[in-house]
């Protein structure tokens, strides 16, 4: 008998990845798909980001670094934090980690005890709560609705809020529903958060991809007050296309930086060497690529809005940033897993149900992906919603 230990029995297997395989299989059954579910760009890195780590492998650059990261990166960082983010941390206040996912987690880790609270909206990143439980937290749910646009209120904060709330997490963009919250109201959740010494989770992974009139506010940069509780977690991923490289990283007051340097001592020792200087050259590069990929997922989100509106039995935001819709599909009354199930199975469109993002009601579309499968995929959900 093998005995699994209690904090990992608590945690779930990611839903997204199991619809992933599910979607796969049956592509290699040679069905035609329409994939909605995808979670990454799907255009591929830069080529004078892969240029750049190509030749730190070919010059040697292939043995550890610093815990923390290269320096020239970690440098690079606190610029690129100052200049599109107007917050300052020194160097090594940063973190360069595996991804954004591990920059979560070291976070959560080096603040979160057990028995400790984490307030978590949802719906929320598939991730958080099972990596609280992980660090032996207890993740607490605050169901945001659509008619705040997908935002926890700073009076849904304050009534999760117990004597053992030791963090909040605050995803902006949100992934899975593509809110954006305000300067304004990162400042009412900032109060809220001060008021008990709450610290705050600030993931920013989305924040390149904003459209409209919105813009990307760091909370770290709204005050000093706010600056100390806060840990800024960004990446790699999303903005230059490189999921694949596993490339994130925390920024924090000098004291939480430091317990995260010493849980990267401990766990990853570093990012992928040849990686971090990939990561290098895509800060100081050009960023052209940016700006594109930007445009080109505005159009797509016009196009996208535009179709789920006209469509029955489900509601949906305009969502302000990353690249998804969550759709309000609680009239069909179905569970989003069977919804999703027979989406795929019968109309062959993979989706992600929200039970995944702790949100039952609603089904998360992403729309990286190209106009033709948007269509006709969003053809086949109206059909699929006219039928039910
Ligand atoms: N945070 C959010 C909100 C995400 O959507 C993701 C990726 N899906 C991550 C963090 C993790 O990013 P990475 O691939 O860099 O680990």
């Amino acid at each position: 008998m093998h005995s699994i230990s209690s904090r990992i029995e608590k945690v779930s297997p990611s839903l997204t990845l199991a619809v992933t395989a599910q979607t796969k299989a049956l592509i290699a059954k040679g069905e035609e798909v329409y994939a909605l579910a995808g979670g990454e760009p799907e255009v591929d890195t830069p080529d004078f980001i892969k240029e750049a780590a190509i030749k730190a492998m070919m010059d040697g650059r292939t043995k550890y670094t610093p815990s923390g990261g290269i320096p020239e990166l970690r440098e690079a960082l606190a610029v690129k934090l100052m200049a599109d983010n107007n917050i300052e941390y020194a160097p090594n206040q940063i973190c360069v980690t595996s991804g954004a996912k591990m920059a979560c987690f070291n976070a959560i880790l080096a603040v979160v005890e057990e028995g400790d609270e984490v307030i978590i909206p949802t719906p929320y990143w598939v991730s958080y709560p099972e990596m609280v439980r992980l660090a032996g937290g207890i993740p607490v749910l605050v169901e945001t609705k659509e008619s705040t646009g997908w935002k926890m209120t700073p009076e849904q904060f304050e009534e999760a809020m117990t004597p053992a709330t030791k963090m909040v997490i605050i995803n902006s963009p949100s992934n899975p529903t593509g809110a954006v919250y305000s300067r304004e109201e990162l400042l009412a959740l900032g109060e809220v958060a001060l008021g008990e010494d709450i610290i705050i989770l600030s993931d920013e992974i989305y924040e390149k991809l904003v459209y409209g009139e919105s813009e990307h506010v760091s909370i770290a940069s709204l005050s000093d007050e706010l600056y100390n509780l806060t840990i800024t977690v960004n990446g790699f991923s999303k903005a230059y296309s490189m999921t694949g490289w596993r490339l994130g990283y925390t920024a924090a007051p000098k004291p939480l930086a430091d317990a995260i340097d010493k849980i990267q001592n401990h766990t990853v020792s570093n990012a992928t060497t040849f990686a971090q200087y990939g990561a290098l050259a895509a800060l100081q590069g050009d960023q052209t690529f940016i700006e594109d990929l930007r445009g080109e997922y505005d159009v797509k989100r016009q196009f996208v809005f535009s179709r789920l509106r006209s469509i029955p039995n489900v509601r949906v935001v305009e969502p302000k940033g990353a690249f998804y819709f969550f759709l309000y599909t609680g009239q069909m009354g179905l569970k989003s897993m069977n919804l999703c199930d027979k989406l795929l199975s019968r109309y062959k469109v993979a989706t992600v149900p929200g039970i995944a993002f702790g949100y039952d009601e609603g089904i998360r579309l992403s729309y990286c992906t190209t106009l033709d499968v948007l269509n006709e995929g969003i053809t086949r959900i109206e059909q699929f919603c006219r039928e039910h």
